[in-house]
């Protein structure tokens, strides 16, 4: 399929990613991509509201395909999903994650997306476990960021499942908070650290008389009230800054702090000599 250029990229068109064959070959690169080194993690800092200084990155994932480019994640993890390769990419980005965040100031979190489909896995804690004891930072540093889709079939083994992790020491955030299946139902049980608020609330928030104001001032009482922390996701402009501060959250993510950035740039936002 990698020899057939122009082929692979008239597969790869939005309109044709649905189609068997296009995943077949999508497939097959994405396994190359694991064994070639073809992924590496960027990292997007997490802007505390109160102090202004960065005290977590996001670990996300980018496939530098050989001759597609750049591919989003948006178009590959579903794919991933589907075929089961998440399993195997999903502890690439949790190892190296934890790796590299081995090299930050020990106060610097680093938030790690875990797929539905990993959380329903049993090996998970044992994976969590090994990745901490390999790169020694400890369990408070990392943060898992699950979706509403953990919820959608077992409640029981996830209950299980959050316990487990809970008892490692890692922390959890509900990620994309107010999208897809939203059921408050899921904060009333579910050990959550803190609540990622989507950036679709963020969008237009500032704006005079736009209603998603008044939705992330509600979120943020909830989130208070059960005694989590919550991020503003997409954060754009200044104008966004000053309203999400004024709403209460506790974290800012967003272009406005920084893209995300590759591990050694990473390092220099914190201040840490490369080779150190
Ligand atoms: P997400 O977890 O909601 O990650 C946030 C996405 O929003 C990232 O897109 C980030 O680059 C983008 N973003 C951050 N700030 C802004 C902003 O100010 N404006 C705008 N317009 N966008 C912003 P990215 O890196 O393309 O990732 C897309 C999605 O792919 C992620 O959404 C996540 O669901 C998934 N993903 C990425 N890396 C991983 C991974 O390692 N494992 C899994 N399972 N999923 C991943
Ligand atoms: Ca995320
Ligand atoms: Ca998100
Ligand atoms: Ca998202």
């Amino acid at each position: 399929a990698k020899a057939d250029g122009r082929g692979v990229h008239r597969f790869y068109s939005d309109d044709m990613l649905t189609g068997a064959r296009t995943r077949k070959l999508l497939e097959d690169d994405l396994r190359a991509a694991i064994s070639d080194g073809a992924f590496h993690l960027c990292y997007q800092p997490i802007v505390s509201t109160k102090s202004a200084q960065i005290v977590g990155y996001e670990a996300l994932i980018r496939w530098n395909h050989p001759t597609r480019g750049l591919v989003s994640p948006a178009d590959f993890i579903p794919v991933a999903e589907e075929c089961g390769l998440i399993e195997a990419i999903g502890e690439w980005v949790l190892r190296t994650a934890c790796l590299e965040a081995a090299r930050w100031p020990g106060s610097v979190r680093v938030a790690v997306n875990v797929s539905p489909i990993q959380f329903a896995n049993p090996a998970l804690p044992a994976l969590v476990t090994s990745a901490l004891a390999q790169s020694g930072i400890a369990a408070g540093r990392l943060e898992l960021e699950i979706t509403e889709g953990v919820f959608l079939d077992e409640t029981r083994s996830s209950e299980q499942m959050f316990r487990a992790l809970k008892g490692i020491g890692v922390r959890l955030a509900l990620d994309d908070f107010g999208t897809g299946y939203s059921s408050l139902g899921y904060l009333r049980n579910a050990p959550f650290d803190k609540i990622k608020i989507d950036q679709s609330f963020v969008r237009g928030a500032a704006e005079p008389g736009n209603r998603n104001a008044a939705i992330i001032k509600a979120i943020v009482t909830l989130a208070d009230t059960l005694g989590m922390e919550t991020t503003a996701e997409g954060v754009e402009v200044q104008d966004e800054i000053d309203l999400i501060r004024d709403l209460g959250c506790s974290h800012i993510q967003g272009y406005v702090y920084g893209r995300p950035v590759r591990a050694d740039e990473a390092l220099r936002q914190l201040g840490v000599e490369n080779g150190t």
